[in-house]
């Protein structure tokens, strides 16, 4: 397939989103404030017929996951019962073969197994990941999903009569052949579960800060349901989930009789103007942020060290007026984040023992409990808390006006 082409909807025509220039690379945590750390370009297209987002693939680009160690099994969702092992469970038996692709600690293997099945097999990329998967127990195929994955899984295990690919799709290249050899491994009454965030976030909410490097797809609702039902699929059930500030899209979906269809997407035009101008609200709205800034008296603080924060410090230039970031990770802590010039990380425990806190950013996106925790804590001191996204409904409706009128 030509590079150009919408994997989603075959369309040929991208215009860009935002350009972001160069960035450290999100996750970079530095030992020492005069550590050296890489920077790479970073920007964003958009597909002008179904709006899906893409990162624009520079010289500079790589993608490997070879020897990524971070893991995400302590991040609980609040609808994994409801919107995935409950669905799981009303059509499978335990001993069926069920495959995770994208199993990362193997943390969600490892809910399936205490629900009773005992059928199951990981595929991740990530050789630190498949190694923690290895030592639970579980079968774990470590390498990129792909054709020829696809066909050495099939041979030896037989077809899955499941497959849950949770905050994967996003992370590959190419969606479509990614899709297509997952459809490969599925057994003809077999059930395909994916889990994406969901794009409009960023481009109805402004929550630039969720475009991230690792991110090359983004997807909105009808764009992921179109690019499944043009491989083959019937979605059997779709629903909105919800965690922090990021709000995901669930699909079940199983084989339709038609192995492929040729179906044309139906454009939403407004969707695509609000991704047209999602560049200049965000850029209004990062000097608004700036301007605001210069008044506020430091030392200041932003809550959360991961890369929400640092993409939010980074693509609104906020990073310069930043002393400390707050993050309880032990392996963040005394750490530095680059955002671009390089802030050290402390506990909350070292920010209630700071004499003076000036101004507080509420960075920590989704975070109730933990802002009222240290506001709570500081509410006799004469410290200031901003919300950067305070208001900013009413703004964002007002800035929606010329869009939509066109
Ligand atoms: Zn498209």
């Amino acid at each position: 397939m030509k590079h150009n082409t919408c994997p989603i909807c075959l369309s040929q025509n991208f215009e860009r989103l935002i350009d972001f220039s160069r960035v450290p690379i999100s996750g970079t945590y530095l030992h020492r404030k005069d550590e050296e750390f890489c920077q790479r370009s970073l920007s964003f297209e958009f597909c002008t017929t179904c709006s899906t987002i893409r990162r624009v693939m520079l010289q500079d680009f790589l993608l490997d996951y070879h020897d990524v160690e971070r893991t995400t099994g302590h991040r609980w969702l609040p609808y994994i019962e409801s919107g995935i092992v409950e669905p799981l469970k009303k059509e499978t038996s335990p001993e069926d073969l069920i495959i995770e692709v994208g199993a990362n600690d193997g943390a969600f293997l490892d809910l399936l197994s205490q629900r009773g099945y005992t059928n199951l097999i990981a595929i991740e990329p990530s050789v630190p990941c498949a190694e923690i998967i290895g030592h639970k127990g579980y079968r774990c195929v470590c390498a990129p999903l792909d054709k020829s994955t696809a066909e050495t899984i099939r041979s030896t295990y037989g077809p899955a009569k499941a497959i849950l690919c949770r905050h994967t799709l996003e992370h590959v290249i190419e969606p479509d052949q990614f899709i297509l050899a997952m459809k490969h491994c599925l057994a003809e009454d077999g059930l395909l579960f994916i889990e994406v965030p969901d794009a409009t976030r960023i481009t109805d909410d402004l929550q630039g800060y969720l475009l991230w490097d690792e991110h090359i797809y983004s997807f909105f609702e009808r764009s992921l349901r179109h690019m499944l039902l043009r491989l083959g699929f019937d979605i059997l059930s779709f629903t909105l989930g919800q965690y922090g500030p990021v709000r995901t899209l669930l699909y079940w979906s199983c084989l339709a009789e038609k192995s492929e269809k040729e179906i044309q997407f139906e454009i939403e035009f407004s969707q695509v103007e609000r991704c047209r101008s999602f560049d200049n609200h965000w850029k209004s709205f990062a000097l608004q942020l700036q301007t605001a800034a210069e008044q506020w008296t430091g030392p200041i603080l932003c809550l959360g060290a991961s890369h929400p924060q640092s993409n939010f410090l980074l693509f609104t230039k906020l990073g310069p007026y930043v002393s400390y970031l707050v993050d309880d990770d032990p392996q963040k802590v005394g750490r530095y984040v680059p955002i671009p010039n390089p802030v050290k990380v402390i506990s909350t425990d070292e920010l209630f023992k700071m004499k003076e806190i000036k101004t507080i950013v509420c960075t920590a996106f989704g975070c109730h409990n933990w802002i009222d925790q240290i506001s709570r804590h500081l509410q006799r001191t004469n410290t200031c808390f901003v919300d950067p996204y305070a208001d900013l409904k009413t703004k964002l409706y007002m800035m929606n006006q010329p869009a939509l009128k066109q």
